[in-house]
């Protein structure tokens, strides 16, 4: 990492890495909704550069992936405006965060994206088919520098500084088919391609019928989610040991990508889920605001002229000269 890409009077700054990135072509997928079970025509189209990740439901709403747009994250990422909502985007959020595509219109023809098999591998195929395009714009991370926490209970998730873009993840569950499972990734590209995209979201038998009853896991199966039954999963088997703290940490990598630009800091967390993630959007926004004010504060005092004399006028920003053209 370049020292120079730093910008040091800003906490949170933004940090220059390299271009921003789209698809080169568009690329279509047909499933069902996990949670609604209702066929649905997933498009991703190519977008130019600070577009960001961009839904377009099926009766043209747009609505931007970010956090201010998150309306639910009970059980999975629900984005809406104007009443218009696309449920379970956490997954295709990943997919895009793992591969560094910056910039995607995402065209949905129903109110939920579509399960896959239950991981992000098919949303990885579909942006590896459709090729990656640079762009002429920098990309700009954020990089955290002071420590973050958000909990609730024994629950919790933090971030701290770091070169690097971790997720270390404790998944202590009380059922004995997944017990205490911890893992700490690097999030590089080929680690997210790799050990992340394939593991899959699971759910308890014993809650299949709640569930159900209150309008979740309907196109939920064997085909899209690993089921855990009393003693062993339902599933000829799990695509690794520990798929189910895998999944937790590809669930944050989607979820985070909500910030609009990719993180760089130590993602540090203990039985989270999506209600907790969306907190810890919230908390680095607010720590990113703050930490531009200061730095806006700051400027502001090393250019007003009574600075150095304390006098009222030091509390006014000067206005700095512009070049004449
Ligand atoms: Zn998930």
């Amino acid at each position: 990492m370049n020292d120079a890409s730093w910008q040091p009077d800003c906490n949170f700054g933004p940090r220059v890495m390299d271009s921003q990135r789209t698809i080169r072509r568009r690329v279509s997928v047909e499933g069902i909704g996990l949670h609604t079970g209702e066929p649905v025509r997933l498009t991703l189209s190519p977008a130019a550069s600070d577009t960001g990740i961009l839904f377009r439901a099926a009766d043209g709403t747009l609505i931007p992936a970010n956090t201010e747009h998150v309306v639910n994250s009970h059980f999975a990422t629900t984005l809406g405006a104007f009443g218009v909502r696309v449920r379970t985007v956490e997954h295709l959020m990943a997919a895009a965060h793992g591969l560094g595509i910056d910039n995607l219109l995402v065209d949905v023809s129903g109110g939920e994206l579509p399960a896959m098999d239950g991981s992000a591998s098919g949303f990885v195929e579909m942006l590896e088919q459709a090729g990656r395009v640079s762009l002429a714009v920098p990309r700009q991370a954020l990089a955290i520098d002071a420590a973050i926490r958000v909990e609730e209970g024994d629950r919790f998730i933090q971030v701290v500084p770091s070169d690097t873009f971790r997720i270390s993840y404790t998944l202590d569950h009380d059922h004995p088919v997944i017990g205490l499972q911890v893992a700490s990734v690097e999030i590089t590209e080929t680690a997210f391609v790799d050990e992340l995209a394939p593991a899959r979201t699971y759910g308890f038998l014993r809650d299949v019928g709640a569930m159900r009853r209150n309008g979740l896991a309907r196109g939920g199966s064997l085909d899209n989610a690993v089921v855990v039954g009393k003693r062993s999963v339902l599933n000829d088997n799990l695509r690794f040991p520990d798929e189910f703290v895998r999944h937790k940490i590809l669930d944050l990598v989607g979820d985070l990508f909500l910030l609009g630009r990719p993180l760089v800091g130590h993602v540090v967390a203990r039985n989270a889920g999506h209600a907790l993630n969306y907190r810890l959007l919230v908390a680095i926004q607010e720590a990113t605001a703050a930490g531009r004010r200061r730095a806006l504060r700051r400027t502001a005092t090393e250019l007003a002229p009574g600075a150095a004399t304390g006098t009222l006028e030091s509390a006014y920003p000067a206005i700095p000269r512009v070049a004449a053209l």
